[in-house]
């Protein structure tokens, strides 16, 4: 079933709402069609903007788009989020301009957002257990 783009913008501007006015940190939500080459995904971007594929906001509920959404926001909140971009900015470049990267680099990019990862997801609990 195709939802209208505005009723997806609603439904996330509602959920958002919700969890701003429980955190301490801004942000803006907006829901794009598609996120780098998938049409299921969510990223928070430096501007503290979190994109969310509207075909990724239609088959979630509202329960489960706050969780993601709080996950997003704990991307922010991050006390390693800067060595992340960093991270990611590596693997970019390794893969635009063809080189590798070494051995210990990659183990230490891959520990690296594992513990991105995990602390977004701990911190989303935290931040839902308040809405
Ligand atoms: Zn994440």
């Amino acid at each position: 079933m195709l939802i209208p783009a505005e009723a997806s913008k609603d439904r996330l501007r509602k959920i958002a709402d919700r969890l701003r006015a429980n955190v301490d940190i801004f942000f803006t939500a907006c829901s794009v069609e598609r996120i780098f080459d998938s049409e299921l995904g969510a990223c928070v971007y430096h501007d503290s903007s979190i994109c969310i594929t509207r075909r990724f906001i239609n088959i979630l509920d509202d329960d489960e788009l706050a969780a993601i959404l709080a996950h997003e926001i704990a991307h922010l909140q991050s006390p390693t989020r800067k060595e992340s971009i960093a991270a990611l900015a590596d693997i970019s470049s390794s893969q635009v301009f063809g080189w590798k990267l070494g051995p210990e680099r990659k183990r230490a990019v891959k520990k690296l957002l594992h513990t991105e990862e995990f602390y977004a997801d701990a911190m989303a609990v935290e931040i839902l257990q308040k809405v």
